[in-house]
């Protein structure tokens, strides 16, 4: 044994005396030819350019004809392509897979799966959105999961399994009466899908337990059931007072994070607003005063329309008539944000839309509600990054950045349905699909 360990060593010092000669070895490089180029910033398109990729960063971004080729470098042809930043998704949970009745919905997930049946499961979820082109998720608390998402993030990163970088939640915070499980005899002890605080003590404990175990984001629930009121409005349990928000706002922001709150309408999201929330979560009804509140302090607004637009309980039960009433009032008020320039990062609800379903159906809801293609584009490239605190390095095609790349075939500023066709990835300089490239 001891031999081999001698034998290994001087092999070990023969190969490093042979990289002293050559020099330093250079990470690999790689060429991709563009034909069209949106940037994730600029509102222009540009054509037939050069990316220059140095291991996992671009290095350069130059016109085709200007470019010198390196020997050696790896050339990968788009030019028939339009190249993209890879997609960021800010509102996912890799942890569900939709919640289908027939399935058991969700209190099953909790009931009945071990963890590691949803572990391996959400690796699932986070290959799907890798194939699609979104090579970053904010995914928004794992349901019960616990600390999965952390487990999750790290066999990524290290490697292990193919998925997107993933900034993670964890366990999610409400209160008292504010999250399924429900319906259940009160003898009867059954499990929350979110860590459960009463009291500013408690609140600041949860927040300083899920960052330290973690947590990229805090997520915090600020309503929670929604029905239609006596005439007929859009009405929400509110959670968290603003007296509870507050210690999970300034304990988050102390450690450099920031806090995503889940808020529908009414008190719970004036609440949210009030006590500094860094993104409201679906905002289904903002009011003028509060898209006002939410320009003066910067808030976001990840709206995931598509998850509201389907999935209706029958039209003629009161929960039906809520759905119906949810959707109408979404429309309204995420047109009034776009209006009024209201900071909007893209956001699905994936995973309660099911992974087997396009990421990418968001978009076409996005500009149908007053969004230009190429603003719809950006909220999902260079303001999601803004959001994630990720500017320059995520969301963007510009020397200094990641090399998170998405390819289609053809214009999405003029269909952005083909979004849901991303027919080449690359993350972090390595390619992970490539069905573009002409075949030789
Ligand atoms: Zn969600």
């Amino acid at each position: 044994m001891k031999r081999r360990v001698i034998m290994l060593w001087v092999l070990f010092a023969a190969a490093a005396g042979v990289a002293q000669e050559t020099g330093p070895v250079l990470k690999p490089l790689t060429i991709i030819r563009a034909g069209s180029l949106i940037d994730g910033v600029s509102n222009s398109v540009r054509r037939n350019l050069v990316l220059t990729v140095r291991g996992n960063v671009i290095t350069e971004v130059a016109d085709a004809g200007s470019a010198n080729i390196p020997a050696g470098a790896t050339v990968i042809d788009l030019s028939q392509a339009t190249v993209l930043p890879g997609l960021i998704d800010a509102h996912t949970h890799i942890f569900l897979q939709g919640e289908v009745p027939s399935e058991g919905g969700y209190d099953i997930q909790l009931l009945k799966y071990p963890l590691a049946f949803r572990a391996a499961r959400a690796t699932v979820s986070a290959r799907r959105a890798l194939e699609q082109g979104f090579t970053t998720l904010r995914d928004m608390e794992t349901e019960g999961a616990g600390y999965g998402d952390v487990g999750i993030k790290m066999a990524i990163e290290g490697g292990h399994i193919p998925g997107p970088r993933l900034f993670v939640s964890t366990r999610a915070i409400s209160t008292t009466g504010g999250y399924p499980l429900e319906g259940y005899a009160p003898e009867i002890e059954v499990p929350k899908g979110v860590q459960i605080i009463d009291g500013p003590v408690e609140a600041r404990k949860a927040a300083r337990a899920q960052l330290e175990h973690g947590a990229d984001w805090i997520k915090v629930y600020m309503t929670h059931r929604s029905w239609l009121g006596k005439n007929g409005e859009l009405v929400s349990q509110p959670t968290l007072t603003v007296e509870e928000l507050r210690p999970i706002v300034d304990e988050t922001h102390g450690w450099g994070k920031k806090v995503a709150c889940h808020a529908y309408s009414g008190e719970g999201l004036q609440r949210a607003l009030d006590g500094g929330c860094d993104s409201i979560e679906h905002g289904l009804v903002l009011t003028d005063a509060q898209i006002a509140q939410m320009i003066r302090q910067g808030t976001w607004l990840c709206a995931t329309l598509s998850v509201y637009y389907g999935d209706w309980a029958p039209a003629d039960t009161p929960e039906g008539q809520r759905d119906r009433k949810r959707e109408a009032e979404h429309e309204v008020s995420f047109r009034k944000a776009v209006k009024a320039g209201v900071k909007i990062a893209f956001g699905t609800d994936m995973g309660g839309i099911p992974w087997t379903q396009p990421i990418a159906q968001e978009f076409p809801r996005m500009v149908e509600l007053g969004m230009t293609p190429m603003q719809a584009i950006q909220s999902a490239t260079s303001r999601a990054a803004e959001l994630l605190d990720r500017k320059g390095k995520l969301g963007v095609i510009a020397p200094g950045a990641y090399a998170d790349l998405v390819a289609v075939a053809g214009d999405p500023l003029e269909n952005v349905k083909l979004l849901e066709n991303v027919g080449f990835v690359m993350k972090d300089g390595k390619v992970f699909k490539n069905d573009l490239e002409p075949k030789r």
